[in-house]
């Protein structure tokens, strides 16, 4: 007997997660017709017979017909007694060991062939198609799980169970998100149907991606490229919604491979958090800021620092004042991590190891805004934050006619024009580009990075010149901010990994730490330039309006 929770397309409801025996009557339309005509009309024969013989005072005896029309009937009724009688037994709540070796080995694709045949089940989910049952899990267990859910529902709507405890308290991160969803629905009184909650790993997330989950938001993944930088070729994967965007920039690298490919140059590497500390007077601040620039100090800071990680290593400490107030830029080498918690933690080191010499040191944040992280700042574009980059290429003149659509001087005169002198009249900072975020963002988001941190990473300068006579255009993207990691926060979850995968950096690199992380940065500012190109000789040759027509507006 195969029985299953029943799913409601990845949006299990708890009242309908109970168990559903595929039941025979369904199963075998059929058989149950001729069965009961069978039942029916022996019962009939058998009747009418029998009140004959009363009637007529004929002996009982059974002739060889009416043996036959007893037999059958014995025969239906057997059928019909296995038939509904074990429903009702399965309904009734005591295990069954063979019940539950049989449903152990049951996976859900099985389960699938037996719904649809019986009908039972309209919709699956995926993940009920993907993931065998749990080998723990049995018809009973489910069905009094249903009853256990109802009750924590209850307890967090009425606000006995915190929400944010269901995970400790049910050592179930799955079920912590379908109880939590329950609940908030009806306290909201709105329903969250479109937001998946099966197909996703919810302990993947816990204590260091996602606090309180209900669900998870889906965005498709794209492929730009291949791009071909520095003699290698990346597929670039794009997590967006927009339209376009890996379109576009597919075009671009196609235009980039046609003129030999890009190059990118690495020109600093180093994550920065900056303290902010109180002194009473603005002249004993001023001493700690000497103290930190002398040359003769560093090495003992470094070495104070560097004792929080394997991977992060001091590298220079900037100082801004505001009165008595200080601000001390710490940047460190960070290895594969994005490294906001790396620096963090070296800082707090050296914070307290100065406090001993200056124990008139007033420690306000650890973070003061001059980091500065997830927020414009003239800081991070002129001094660099994460990873700098340059990344050129030389387009041929025929690529730019044939693939890119417009001409070298209409893409120069353009770039002049928006890029860079409609970007100073608007007092952009770091915006000296046409698109860059879009292609930043959408990176990101495929590949597990802080999205937050599209604010500083997308600083960038496009330029484009005319080369080669006049005939070919040089174009470059110089992002001096490009904070990325191969490891830490959303990079080992299982979609994300996989981009990173895809790229061929994904996680730590064992034999040079850091290379990783530098190389999805040099992929960012590659993709960058792809985009640029491409958005630059759309507008150049007037073609923005139409082709975002052509695929955001879809009618399909
Ligand atoms: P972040 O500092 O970006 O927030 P995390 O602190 O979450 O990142 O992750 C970095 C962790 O990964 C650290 O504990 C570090 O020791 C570990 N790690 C392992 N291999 C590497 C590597 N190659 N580079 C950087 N960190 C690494």
């Amino acid at each position: 007997m195969k029985s299953f929770a029943v799913a409601d397309d990845q949006f299990p409801k708890s009242n309908d997660k109970k168990v559903v025996d595929c039941s025979k009557s369904n199963a075998f339309p059929l058989f149950n017709t001729i069965f009961f005509a069978f039942f029916f009309s022996v019962i009939s024969y058998l009747f009418v017979t029998f009140r004959q013989k009363i009637h007529t005072a004929t002996p009982l005896y059974l002739t060889l017909s009416e043996m036959a029309a007893v037999v059958c009937f014995v025969a239906s009724f057997v059928y019909f007694l296995g038939f509904f009688g074990m429903n009702f037994l399965q309904s009734m709540p005591f295990p069954d060991e063979e019940e539950d070796d049989e449903l152990e080995e049951t996976n859900a694709k099985e389960i699938i062939h037996s719904t649809n045949s019986a009908g039972c089940v309209t919709k699956i989910s995926d993940q009920d198609f993907l993931t065998p049952l749990p080998k723990s899990t049995t018809a009973v267990e489910l069905l009094t799980a249903t009853t256990e859910d109802e009750e924590v529902i209850q307890a967090v709507v009425t606000g006995q169970t915190p929400s944010y405890s269901l995970e400790s308290k049910l050592g179930d991160c799955k079920r912590a998100a379908f109880i939590r969803r329950q609940a908030l629905e009806r306290i909201t009184g709105r329903s969250l149907e479109g937001l998946p909650l099966d197909g996703f790993n919810y302990e993947s997330i816990l204590g260091q991606c996602c606090e309180m989950p209900v669900g998870y938001v889906q965005i498709p993944v794209g492929i730009a490229g291949p791009l071909l930088l520095d003699g290698m070729e990346f597929s670039v994967p794009m997590a967006t919604t927009e339209g376009c965007l890996v379109a576009s920039t597919n075009r671009g690298c196609k235009a980039i491979n046609a003129s030999g490919g890009a190059t990118s140059i690495l020109l600093k590497d180093g994550m920065t958090r900056a303290p902010v500390v109180r002194f009473a007077t603005a002249k004993r601040a001023a001493e700690l800021k000497f103290f930190l620039e002398e040359p003769l100090n560093f090495q003992t800071l470094a070495s104070v620092f560097n004792k929080s990680s394997r991977f992060g290593r001091l590298q220079t400490i900037r100082c801004a004042m505001a009165g008595k107030n200080l601000y001390m830029r710490f940047t460190c080498s960070t290895g594969d991590a994005m490294g906001m918690n790396m620096v963090s933690k070296g800082v707090q080191n050296v914070l307290d190891y100065l406090q001993s010499d200056f124990p008139d040191m007033d420690i306000i944040g650890i973070s003061g805004n001059y980091c500065s992280d997830k927020k414009p700042a003239a800081v991070n574009w002129i001094e660099g934050r994460g990873k700098s980059v340059v990344c050129e290429a030389i387009i041929k003149e025929e690529v730019v006619k044939k693939v890119l659509k417009t001409d070298v001087a209409s893409l120069v005169e353009l770039n002049m024009l928006k890029n860079l002198t409609g970007s100073a009249m608007a007092g952009a900072l770091g915006g000296f580009n046409a698109h860059a975020s879009n292609i930043v963002s959408a990176v990101y988001l495929a590949t597990g990075q802080d999205p937050a941190q599209n604010v500083e990473s997308s600083h960038c300068i496009t330029m484009m010149e005319a080369v080669n006579g006049g005939k070919d255009l040089h174009v470059s993207v110089t992002m001096p901010s490009i904070e990325v990691g191969t490891v830490g926060g959303g990079t080992q979850l299982a979609s994300q990994s996989a981009c990173l995968n895809l790229l061929g950096v994904k996680g730590a690199n064992k034999v040079s730490p850091g290379s990783n992380a530098r190389q999805l940065a040099k992929v960012v500012a590659g993709s960058v330039l792809a985009g640029e190109l491409s958005l630059m000789s759309a507008i150049a040759a007037g073609q923005l309006v139409k082709s975002h027509m052509k695929y955001n507006r879809s009618n399909k």
